[in-house]
């Protein structure tokens, strides 16, 4: 890998409020495992595009998919530069004075060209990837891509060769005049939490729970979502054309 996890290239190195950069594989991979929401920019034909989307890691790969009649995936897929970024919200950071008013978070930027991933089984476990990524163990409970859905759907892996994560946490700062004025100042902590399962009107009687879903639910995956625990980082198969 040429740049990451460290030292950092010239385009990821944080140069605002540069303490709070980390380029470590572990750092990087619990805060794009924390999530499954990323955002992807790249520039198209038509000017500069950020797309929100799903996606999944395996090891050093971020696996992306959708249609095949995608507008991103199809300008992805001719290889274009993107910026994918992953963003997880800690909570409002309420100082003294607005100029301090801040944000905890952890966040990543990853640069890179994504390749398509078209081997059939690549492929599979690719989705499986994003799949099980969103909701844990679902991909061996649900009906897997048949050969016509597999064919309308792209996937795209981007190397995690060129990151960056920020992070910010704790009270406010403020100037050290501000801190004997008579204004509230602390910090709203912010949590993502899914509610109970709502199961389908069409559901057949005597199907049992989806552990998947109720997995979303367990206080056990709301702990990982909060350190970022969740998984630990590992080496994926690449697409057969960066296998060289
Ligand atoms: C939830 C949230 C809210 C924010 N709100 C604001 C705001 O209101 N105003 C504001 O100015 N900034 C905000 N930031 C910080 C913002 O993301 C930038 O870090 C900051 O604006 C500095 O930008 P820059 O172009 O000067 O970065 P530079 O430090 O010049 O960026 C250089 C390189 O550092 C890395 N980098 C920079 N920022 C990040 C990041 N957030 N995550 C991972 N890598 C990064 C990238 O690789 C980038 O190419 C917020 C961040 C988050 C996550």
């Amino acid at each position: 890998m040429a740049n990451f996890p460290a030292p950092p290239s010239p385009r990821t190195r944080v140069r605002r409020l540069p303490e709070r950069g980390a380029y470590d594989r572990d750092t990087v991979y619990a805060i794009l495992d924390a999530a499954f929401l990323c955002h992807v920019g790249f520039c198209s034909e038509q000017g500069p595009v950020v797309i929100p989307t799903a996606y999944g890691r395996r090891g050093d790969l971020v696996f992306l998919h959708g249609s095949a009649a995608s507008h991103m995936l199809r300008s992805l897929e001719r290889g274009v530069e993107v910026c994918l970024t992953v963003t997880l919200l800690d909570g409002l950071v309420l100082a003294r004075s607005v100029f301090h008013h801040s944000m905890n978070y952890r966040s990543v930027m990853v640069f890179g060209r994504a390749e398509v991933v078209s081997e059939e089984a690549a492929k599979l476990a690719a989705l499986e990837v994003i799949t099980n990524q969103i909701a844990p163990g679902r991909w061996s409970e649900a009906r897997p891509p048949d050969a016509r859905e597999l064919k309308a759907t792209l996937v795209l892996a981007l190397p995690l060769q060129e990151a960056s994560a920020k992070i910010r946490t704790g009270p406010p700062k403020d100037e050290a005049a501000d801190y004997g004025l008579p204004v509230w100042a602390g910090v709203i902590p912010a949590r993502t939490q899914f509610a109970a399962p709502e199961p389908d009107p069409r559901l057949p009687a005597g199907i049992p729970a989806s552990a998947s879903a109720l997995s979303r639910t367990s206080p056990r995956w709301q702990a990982a979502r909060r350190t970022g625990s969740g998984r630990r980082a590992g080496t994926g198969a690449l697409p057969r054309s960066r296998r060289k």
